[in-house]
């Protein structure tokens, strides 16, 4: 039986992975620095320990008498573009130091295989219309945001421990992921959670509040279709940085048509002044095609999988459930 780490198993995208990873028969430890808020972790173990911690990071990594195939390192301070706009130093200070400690130790412990999730804040802002981005072209870098810097760092990093130990490095740079058990209240959410929350509180034809002018463009992964790539990279011998994406880019305001349509709500949209992030996206997916993956969810049924999710959590907040 192949064993795993999950870290970030407390969270959103992580705990859908460790329930992927028990479907295939994998031994899973998942580590986070909280419980899941919203399910029972599926690991077969799940220690809380703060990653920020060198001996935290050599605890995790530890088994007696056996040693982990496969480490996933998904922890980090985290959040939507709020969050990544007023966080700036407790992002570059919290997921930098994790991974500093997590890529050294797991090398050192000489881990076969090690998976880093990266981010699309790597790259530039881009204007719609522009070709798509490959991988490559994340350098001359200028990212957007002190958590793309943070990404790009620590991917580096990652892929110097490739170079100097035997461990084998996967990276895959994540599109915008939602689905249901991800964050939705509380300032760290991101839009499509965000949106999901703004519908279920109004009533048919109310107003939601939208940051910027509903232009910019974004691509959003069902959460399933995201860690089957994860998944596929990680049995692969695909080397260095690989973008994660849905191809069907649509604007914010095209967002919240695809949850008033869910919803089965008339919704009007008061644009207001806030931090909106880059214009638009285009991202080359050849790399991750090359492996045979295809999202299986296009933004209308990933909605229709979020929404109720979303709107249960909302109802069972109001009754205090
Ligand atoms: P999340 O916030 O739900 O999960 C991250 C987890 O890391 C949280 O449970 C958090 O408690 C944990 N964590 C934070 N600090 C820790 C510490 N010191 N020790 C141990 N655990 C700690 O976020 P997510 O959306 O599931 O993101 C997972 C990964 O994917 C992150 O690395 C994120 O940067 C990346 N990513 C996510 C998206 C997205 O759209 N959700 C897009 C691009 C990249």
């Amino acid at each position: 039986m192949k064993r795993a780490l999950v870290c970030g198993a407390g969270g959103f995208i992580a705990g859908h992975l460790v329930k992927r990873l028990k479907k295939e028969g994998f031994w899973v430890r998942g580590v986070d620095i909280k419980a899941h808020e919203y399910c029972t972790s599926a690991a077969d173990e799940f220690l809380v320990l703060d990653l920020r911690e060198p001996q935290s990071c050599l605890k995790a990594l530890t088994l007696s008498g056996a040693k982990f195939d496969h480490v996933y390192q998904l922890a980090a301070d985290m959040g939507g573009m709020g969050f990544i706009h007023t966080a700036e130093t407790e992002i570059m200070h919290n997921s930098v130091l994790i991974n500093v400690h997590m890529t050294h130790l797991a090398a050192e412990l000489r881990i076969p295989r090690y998976f880093f999730s990266s981010s699309v804040c790597v790259y530039r802002d881009m204007q719609p219309g522009e070709p798509e981005m490959t991988e490559a072209q994340a350098v001359p870098a200028n990212p957007d945001n002190e958590y793309g810097w943070e990404k790009l760092y620590s991917e580096r990093m990652a892929l110097a421990y490739e170079r100097h130990s035997g461990m084998q490095v996967r990276i895959a740079r994540f599109q915008n992921v939602y689905g249901p058990e991800g964050t939705w209240h509380g300032g760290r959410e991101k839009a499509p959670a965000a949106m999901c929350r703004k519908v279920t509180e109004i009533s048919d034809g109310g107003t939601i509040e939208v940051w910027g002018d509903g232009t910019a463009v974004r691509s959003y992964t069902y959460v399933e279709d995201m860690v089957d790539g994860v998944r596929r990279l990680m049995e692969s011998d695909l080397h260095g940085a690989v973008n994660i994406g849905c191809p069907q880019y649509v604007t914010v305001n095209e967002l919240v048509a695809a949850v008033s349509e869910v919803a089965k709500k008339k919704v009007k949209i008061k644009y207001i002044d806030g931090p909106v992030g880059v214009q638009s996206r285009n991202f080359s997916n050849e790399r991750i095609y090359s492996l045979g993956w295809k999202p299986q969810f296009q933004l209308s049924d990933g909605v229709a999988r979020t929404y109720p999710w979303v709107e249960a959590q909302v109802k069972a907040n109001k009754t205090g459930k």
